[in-house]
């Protein structure tokens, strides 16, 4: 080995050379006026100092801007990002998405793409009034236009969507994702608005728009319809206390009359209720009929003189409270439900609701489960109640606000949640009600404010969904689902049992709804629906800044004598994002060619909520626009769960916060653990810290190879010759010039990780593309390097030196580009210190690697040999003989093709001899001979000098004197009898076995060996 002076300069830890004070990039540039890179020891820095270097290296060298724009126009990739909501806050789930949206646009950049990629913030809806209303300190809806005047509401609400982001950008930043914020659009734009009033002008001239009134759910507080899929995207249900009523109503004379007979009663006049369920009393004041089924049987009972009628199935348990049990005796008669069919009931709370009202029917959805199998119908307060109103007449009640309040009755001026016990209780008194228990069941809240839902009728404008529903199931068959089973599964799910999309809300800050109304001579209404900024010009003369409410609710104009006017409602801010492809390049009045040659998009990505909202949104304007599915590959992440398995939750304290988790262990052991983890397979996960921290130990092998090679290479001098500049980063494959049987392996194993990799990004399998990557790392580490040591060892420059430099730079140098798309920080540090910059100033501006020849026969062989070996310690390990003791020999069955097995078994396993083809089984001889003891003696005499060099501070390459002291004969024969082995492998000029006490240059060491005493002394020669 020779010391090497190196008076030039060299990589500095801070990535600097020589002088302080330089960036990475400027480094580069130095560089290239020296022909070779040389290298340098210790040059290694920590995670996060590299990591947060690097995030400026790249803005300062505008290195995301280069990477987009060096790839053509005509060969793009695109990628549609999901907008966050612009008041949100970064969490460990925008990571997750925010990692994946970059590891899969970086890998199709290197496979040569151009992915232009641009932030978005979603603006609208009831998040940002919700925001501005905790602001401003509004209770409920009311006060808007009251205590608020709607223009300041308004100007208020955009005031606040105008704030930078700038936390966003920090955090997006630190886990290194590459996006574009300064071009963000956001949903408010005017532009962006107006491709949205086109969309739906579009679509209404399609005939796939209707006015109509359903039930939906509905948030009192907000005064608006909730769809189910915003309830079902954040499983906004929550656990709740319910009264569960069992309501008293009297059948009317003739029909008591009827049932009476039917049972053979002795007195046909006796009074007969109907025992029905509520868990919802607050609705019993609209109630206007009862559901019975058919096909049910009910039984007619007699309790303390009463009749009563309730379900078989159900008679026991909904008739037994604390002083009444049924029995067989009370039981009168046996009846299917159609007898039921047809009769009538006096109103419960005395108000006759007129034509059609209180009679019973047969309804398919009434069951004998659970309740009474006796249906109280409030229609305008249930999905399955107005289905029913609507095809039979019966009439519907309306006895609420839009915040609730009750409009008339007993309870008028009280909102409904408020008396739901109440009303309850207050019938128990009166004798109509037979009893009331309490239950716990999930009901839905609004998932904005909480407040409790309702289900309401409503007037509202709809997409038709269903009259697209074939297509749309046709058009997923052109998707590419990861993982696949979302595809036919929870997708298909959706849209198959998807209701029309009702696509307006009564609120102010979003995009109007660009419909105007007016009514004709004959009294007839007429609609006039605007798809530009343009033609609402035309017509009404007018333009505005802003056509937010309230500014284009005074737009009026008049069209064949007759004056139209806006309709008061906005669009449901899911209608905006499922047209952000379009609407975030104002197509159709701009950049026509760009998005048409454009789409659909190659990628989204987005957590397992938003297969129901967002994915579904996109594929629904998509193919009612544009008889197309929206996007062709999309991959769906799972949830993360804190490190309990729980939800992440701050009282539960069961997370760290993900800035201290990058800061501790790197922002790239955790994209590495999110992306290799089933989260990537739409499953849960549970992030641990010591996951991340067992990432983070792994990917550091990497850097273990990288210290070792600049260590060697630093004192040997050895050089790496960049191929001529200006070879597109075209690194040379050293296989032809590197003979040896290791080098030929690492090349194949590597080239074979790039193959692998590829193929699996390929499929937008994230996870199986990344399994390769550590047993990689660890071949490469624990077999390579570890086996390849001593040819780094060898004094002068011969042949087998210099290519296992080559090979090792040439392998991690290729390494950093296959992790370049998952582990950018690392990726690129590693790159710019075995490059210097001369195949580029960032690895993220290189191609994808082409994968070299692979040498199949040579990967097998030592995949056998290394089974060997691991079969071999495992018997030494049994034996409880170390591996430090060298035994006579070992047999192995099989023949080796390519690798010299005898080499590596009897250096791994330390055996005299290995015996081949000899055995079925591997098998060892464990017979120590006193010669073989005595040599075991000496490795451990090695192994003691070693570790008291390292003690006593001295380099690798330092030359020592050392005295060897023992009083065990056998310890000194076997120190005597290797004296110049010794000598050799601890770099002893001189070996005296002798006592040596410490002096001011001596290093003492007492020690051990088989149990004997020996003192170590050296010092520095
Ligand atoms: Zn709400």
């Amino acid at each position: 080995m020779t010391a090497v002076n190196k008076s030039h300069f060299f990589w500095k830890s801070d990535g600097t050379p020589g002088k302080p004070g330089l960036t990475a990039g400027e480094v580069a540039f130095i560089f290239l006026k020296e022909q070779n890179v040389k290298f340098k020891s210790g040059q290694r820095r920590k995670a996060i100092e590299y990591e947060k270097d690097l995030v400026n290296y790249w803005k300062d060298h505008k290195t995301f801007e280069k990477s987009v724009d060096m790839r053509l126009a005509d060969n793009a990739y695109v990628f549609y990002d999901g907008p966050p909501f612009i008041t949100g806050v970064p969490h460990h789930g925008t990571l997750l998405s925010s990692v994946v949206k970059d590891a899969v646009p970086r890998y199709w950049t290197m496979k040569g793409k151009r992915v232009e990629r641009v932030w978005g913030w979603d603006c609208h809806g009831l998040p940002a009034e919700v925001f501005t209303e905790q602001k401003l300190g509004i209770k409920d809806k009311r006060d808007i236009g009251t205590k608020v005047s709607l223009e300041d509401y308004i100007n208020f609400c955009r005031a606040n969507m105008v704030q930078t982001g700038s936390e966003w950008e920090d955090t997006i930043d630190r886990i290194g994702r590459w996006v574009d914020f300064k071009g963000a659009y956001k949903t408010m734009d005017k532009d962006f608005m107006e491709s949205v009033w086109w969309a739906f002008k579009q679509l209404y001239d399609k005939g796939k728009i209707y006015e109509g009134e359903k039930v939906l759910m509905y948030c009192t507080r907000d005064a608006t319809p909730i769809s189910k899929a915003e309830v079902a995207m954040d499983n906004s249900y929550e656990t709740d206390t319910d009264p569960s009523v069992y309501v008293e109503f009297r059948l009317d004379k003739a029909s008591s009359h009827k049932i009476a007979k039917l049972a053979k009663l002795e007195d046909e006049n006796s009074k007969i209720k109907l025992l029905a369920w509520t868990t919802t009393p607050w609705t019993l004041n609209a109630n206007t009929a009862i559901a019975v089924n058919k096909d049910i049987e009910y039984v007619l009972v007699v309790i303390f003189g009463d009749y009563y009628v309730v379900a078989r199935k159900l008679a026991e348990k909904a008739l037994r409270r604390d002083n009444y049990q049924l029995t067989d005796s009370d039981i009168i008669m046996d009846f299917p439900g159609s007898e039921l069919v047809g009769l009538s009931y006096e109103p419960l709370l005395g108000v006759n609701r007129g034509m059609g009202a209180h009679q019973i029917w047969h309804a398919d959805f009434v069951h004998d489960e659970e309740g009474t199998g006796i249906a109280h119908e409030a229609p305008a307060y249930g999905e399955d109640d107005y289905t029913l109103a609507k095809a039979n007449g019966i009439p519907l009640v309306i006895d609420t606000d839009d915040e609730g309040y009750y409009t008339e009755g007993e309870w008028q001026g009280r909102q409904i949640w408020e008396v739901n016990k109440e009303v309850a209780k207050t019938l128990h008194e009166r004798g109509v009600v037979w009893k009331i228990e309490y239950i716990r069941h999930e009901y839905p809240h609004c998932h904005r404010c909480h407040t409790k839902l309702m289900y309401r009728a409503h007037p509202s404008w709809f997409m038709d969904v269903d009259g697209q529903r074939r297509e749309m199931l046709e058009q997923n068959g052109n998707i590419n689902w990861f993982p696949e089973h979302i595809k036919q599964g929870r997708f298909a799910h959706t849209v198959e049992s998807a209701p029309d999309w009702n696509l307006s809300r009564d609120r102010f800050w979003a995009t109007a709804m660009p419909v105007w109304k007016g009514t004709s001579a004959e009294g007839k209404e007429l609609v006039k629906v605007i798809g530009s900024y343009a033609e609402l010009k035309e017509l009404s003369g007018r333009e505005l800044d802003d056509y937010h409410r309230p500014w284009v609710d005074d737009i009026t104009f008049e069209l064949d004598g007759v004056e139209y006017k806006r309709i008061d409602k906005v669009l449901d801010c899911w209608f905006e994002s499922g047209s952000m492809p379009f609407a975030q390049f104002h197509y159709p009045f701009e950049n026509v060619e760009k998005f048409e040659n454009n789409f659909p998009g190659d990628f989204i990505a987005e957590y397992v909520g938003q297969v129901r909202a967002w994915f579904y949104y996109l594929h629904t304007v998509s193919v009612g626009l544009f008889d197309k599915n929206s996007f062709s590959n999309v991959i769906v992440t799972g949830t993360l769960a804190g490190n309990d398995g729980r939800k992440m939750s701050k009282s539960f304290g069961n997370y760290t916060d993900p800035n201290i988790l990058m800061d501790e262990f790197s922002a790239d052991a955790l994209r590495f653990l999110l992306l290799s983890s089933p989260v990537l397979n739409a499953e849960d996960f549970a992030l641990k810290e010591k996951d991340v921290a067992d990432v983070q130990r792994k990917l550091a092998m990497v850097w273990n190879m990288y210290d070792f090679f600049t260590l060697y290479a630093s004192v040997d001098g050895w050089e790496w010759n960049p191929p001529v500049a200006g070879q597109d980063g075209k690194l040379e494959d050293p296989s032809a010039e590197c003979p040896n049987v290791l080098d030929q392996w690492i090349l194949s194993r590597l080239h074979q990780l790039i193959t692998e990799v590829d193929g699996h990004m390929q499929a937008y399998d994230i996870p199986n593309a990344l399994k390769p990557v550590l047993p990689f790392l660890d071949d490469a580490s624990n077999w390579y390097v570890r086996r390849s040591r001593k040819r780094f060892w060898k004094s002068g420059d011969d042949a087998d030196k210099q290519a296992a430099y080559r090979t090792l730079h040439y392998v991690l140098t290729k390494l950093s580009l296959v992790l370049a798309p998952f582990t950018p920080f690392l990726a690129e540090e590693l790159f710019l210190k075995l490059t210097g910059g001369k195949l580029g100033e960032s690895v993220h501006l290189l191609d994808w690697p082409e994968a070299g020849h692979v040498n199949e026969l040579l990967l097998k062989d030592m995949a056998a040999v290394r089974t060997y070996v691991n079969e071999g310690l495992a018997l030494r390990a049994k034996a409880g003989i170390k591996v430090r003791q060298p035994l006579a020999k070992l047999s192995v069955p099989q023949v080796s093709q390519v690798v010299d097995f005898a080499d590596i078994l009897t250096e791994e396993l330390n055996v005299k001899e290995v015996e081949f083809g000899a055995t079925e089984a591997i098998s060892l001889d464990l017979t120590l001979t006193p010669e073989l003891k005595r040599e075991g003696m000496m490795r451990e005499v090695v192994r003691l000098v070693q570790s008291a060099r390292k003690a006593a501070g001295l380099q690798v390459d330092d030359r020592i004197h050392l005295w060897l002291h023992t009083e065990a004969a056998e310890l000194a024969k076997a120190i005597d009898e290797y004296k110049d082995a010794i000598k050799g492998e601890t770099l002893a000029t001189e070996l005296l076995h002798a006592a040596k006490s410490a002096g001011d240059d001596v290093f003492v060491q007492p020690a051990k060996v088989e149990g004997h005493e020996l003192v170590v002394a050296l010092r520095k020669a």
